[in-house]
C-alpha cells in the first residue's frame, strides 16, 4: 500500500466526516479549503521529491564504508568515454542510468561500460520534459524500449530504474508494477547540470558525504569530469569503497542474473 493511497484515503475519510457533520454543525468552509490545500501539498511534496517513496518505494541509500556514483543522462560520445577514462584509470566500478535512443545510437560505449564493469539502469527512452504527464501505458512503453535496447546489445535486462528529474506520480507507479523496476534514488544531489564552476562542485559535494550514499551526477556536465579524478581520491582517502549500486543496496542489477560484481 502506498503513502499515496493512505494519504487519499484518509484526505477522503476525513472530507465524508465533515460533510456529515455539516448536517449538524456549521464546518467552516475555510476547513474544506485547508483540507484541500494539505492533501495537495502533500501529494506534490511526494512528486517532487523522491525518497519519500510516496507513490512507490524507492532505495535512495545504502550502509557500510561505501559510496555509488552514478551518471544520468548518456552515454554521451565524447562525454561518457571521458568519465569511462577516468574510472578505469582509478578502477572504479560505477552506475549509468541511461536513456534508451542514445544506448541504440552509442552500443560502443553501451559494450564499454559493461566490459569494464559498471552497471546499466532505465532512465526512459525519451526522457522528455512532459514524460510525467503521459499515462500508465506511454511510461510502460518507455521503460520497455529501453529494456530493449540493452537487450539487442547486452543480451541483459535492466533491472534499475531512476525516474527523470526524481519526479514519480500514479502513472509512473502503475506502469512500474507492470514492468518490475525497482526505483532507485539518491542521496546526494550534485546539481552538476546548473554548477559550472568545478571548485563549487566539488566543495557541494564532499560537504555532503556520509556512509552509503548515492551520489547523482550527469554524463553531459563538463565539470563532472574535471572532478572526478579529484573526488575519486578524496573518497578512497576517506575510507570508503566505490562500489555500483546494486552493490551498495545489495539487489539485483540486471533481470534473471545474480549481482556478477565484475
Ligand atoms: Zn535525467
Amino acid at each position: 500500500m502506498s503513502k499515496y493511497y493512505i494519504a487519499s484515503t484518509v484526505f477522503l475519510i476525513a472530507l465524508l466526516g465533515s460533510l456529515a457533520l455539516d448536517g449538524t454543525l456549521v464546518v467552516p468552509r475555510m476547513w474544506y479549503a485547508s483540507l484541500a490545500a494539505l492533501f495537495v501539498s502533500i501529494t506534490a511534496y511526494g512528486t517532487i521529491v523522491l525518497r519519500t517513496s510516496f507513490f512507490v518505494p524507492v532505495q535512495w541509500r545504502g550502509s557500510g564504508n561505501r559510496i555509488a556514483l552514478t551518471f544520468d543522462d548518456g552515454p554521451l560520445p565524447g562525454m561518457t568515454d571521458r568519465i569511462l577514462s577516468i574510472l578505469a584509470e582509478h578502477n572504479v566500478k560505477a552506475t549509468f542510468f541511461c536513456i534508451g535512443h542514445r544506448m541504440e545510437k552509442n552500443p560502443f560505449l553501451i559494450k564499454q561500460m559493461e566490459n569494464e564493469g559498471h552497471l546499466l539502469g532505465n532512465h526512459t527512452y525519451w526522457h522528455g520534459a512532459f514524460f510525467n504527464f503521459k499515462s500508465a501505458s506511454m511510461v510502460t512503453r518507455e521503460l520497455m524500449l529501453t529494456d530493449l535496447a540493452c537487450f539487442s546489445i547486452l543480451g541483459r535486462r535492466m533491472r534499475l530504474f531512476r525516474p527523470p528529474y526524481g519526479v514519480t506520480n500514479p502513472m509512473i507507479a502503475k506502469a512500474l508494477k507492470r514492468t518490475n523496476h525497482t526505483v532507485v534514488g539518491w542521496s546526494v544531489r550534485s546539481f552538476d547540470t546548473i554548477t559550472r564552476d568545478p571548485e563549487k562542485l566539488f566543495r557541494r559535494v564532499t560537504a555532503q558525504l556520509k556512509p552509503g550514499d548515492i551520489i547523482l551526477f550527469h554524463d553531459y556536465c563538463e565539470s563532472t569530469i574535471t572532478i572526478l579524478p579529484r573526488l575519486i581520491r578524496h573518497i578512497t582517502n576517506k575510507g570508503y569503497d566505490l562500489v555500483r549500486v546494486d552493490e551498495l543496496l545489495n539487489i539485483k542489477g540486471y533481470a534473471g542474473k545474480e549481482h556478477d560484481g565484475a
